[in-house]
């Protein structure tokens, strides 16, 4: 097979589009990996030269939270509670970092980048422990990737440092905080307001292991909440009603027995996006990560629909970042989409459930960061 799609040949997908504006039957013209033709199906003509191919065409995916320093950890992690494996500052996780050099640090995040690559996926968002040396590390590890990695840090000093804050988000994309119960109310109030003022995103996670009181993680309102697995519908209601989007990720819940209720998230129409969590838990799969959601959520018999997990993965990490054209797949587009080949039939079904790395049509490389403007 394969693996690089020829450079210069122009190549047409007849199939479906899967994007901001749902599922249709189209067809998409590309060159050099820029997609510069878009219509209805059945009636693309074609031209002389041109390599056909059957599939969807989606933006490319999000990973909207990982904590890709754990991927240094390369063995089962031990059994216990959430709390002795994650919390700081103590928890396994924490003493592993410490534990492991800067160098061994860069590879690890390195190798799963570069697995996020091959994965499609466009950006991530890490939640990066150990302060400002810790998103340094994190932009080292990401130079020379084509994937956009947006780092919340995280102070180290309680009670928070404020010089030591603004050097951090003088480098970071935010703060990304451990959780309500974690932090003061004072520590949650300076970091929200330096970042508001900073214009950067305030994130911190909720109801992971036990409930928590929304009045408490949603005052001072944060850019982004993950977990909820613990959340009650009324809590999913409240987070809705102050319109602040949500990250799941159901299979780092399920490893300690909890699950997100991802279709009362859909009855209520948060805006809700997709993560994987610890490295060192999973692989960083966002494909992955939307089968496991689908197939547990019937499990539990609260099914939700493919597509709020395809709009989780494809569609709202744009809107969140502020940049919903990327997920619109027209000519001009800023981030090129994913040609996959799957049948066209039933789009948000078939991606959520089928997608796999051997099935993207790859362009070349360096047309991929052309394309993107890299
Ligand atoms: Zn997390």
């Amino acid at each position: 097979m394969r693996r690089w799609a020829p450079a210069r040949r122009p190549m047409l997908v007849v199939g479906a589009i899967l994007d901001i504006e749902g599922a249709r039957s189209a067809y998409v013209r590309f060159s050099h990996g820029r997609v510069v033709e878009v219509g209805v199906r059945g009636t693309e003509g074609r031209r002389r030269g041109e390599r056909t191919v059957h599939g969807i065409v989606v933006p490319a995916p999000v990973n909207a939270h990982t904590h890709l320093g754990d991927a240094v950890s390369v063995r089962e992690p031990p059994p216990g509670p959430v709390s002795r494996l994650i919390q700081p500052p103590h928890g396994y996780k924490f003493q592993l970092l410490a534990r492991s050099s800067r160098a061994d640090k860069v590879r690890a995040i390195r190798r799963a980048l570069g697995r996020m690559e091959r994965d499609g996926v466009a950006a991530t968002v890490d939640f990066r422990e150990e302060g400002r040396p810790g998103v340094e590390l994190l932009h080292e590890a990401a130079r020379g990737s084509s994937l956009r990695v947006l780092a919340l840090g995280r102070p180290l000093a309680r009670p928070v440092v404020r010089a030591e804050l603004d050097r951090l988000l003088a480098i970071s994309d935010g703060v990304g905080l451990s959780s309500a119960r974690d932090e003061s109310d004072e520590t949650r109030r300076i970091v929200a307001r330096a970042c508001r003022a900073a214009g950067k995103k305030f994130g911190l996670h909720a109801s992971e292991a036990v409930r928590e009181k929304p009045e408490r993680y949603l005052d001072p309102r944060p850019d982004l909440l993950v977990h909820l697995a613990k959340a009650t519908v009324d809590d999913l209601a409240a987070v809705r009603d102050e319109r602040v989007s949500v990250v799941v990720c159901p299979r780092s819940n399920a490893l300690f027995a909890r699950q997100p209720d991802l279709r009362s998230m859909e009855r209520l129409g948060l805006s809700m996006m997709l993560g994987t969590d610890n490295a060192m838990f999973h692989a960083p799969s966002i494909w992955r990560e939307m089968e496991f959601a689908y197939v547990a959520s019937r499990l539990r018999r609260r099914p939700v629909s493919a597509a709020f997990l395809a709009r989780a993965a494809l569609v709202e990490p744009w809107a969140w970042l502020g940049e919903p054209e990327t997920a619109l797949v027209v000519p001009g587009m800023p981030v090129p989409p994913l040609v996959l080949r799957l049948p066209p039939d039933d789009p948000a079904y078939q991606v959520v459930t089928r997608t796999t790395e051997h099935l993207m049509v790859r362009f070349r490389p360096r047309d991929r960061r052309a394309a993107a403007g890299q």
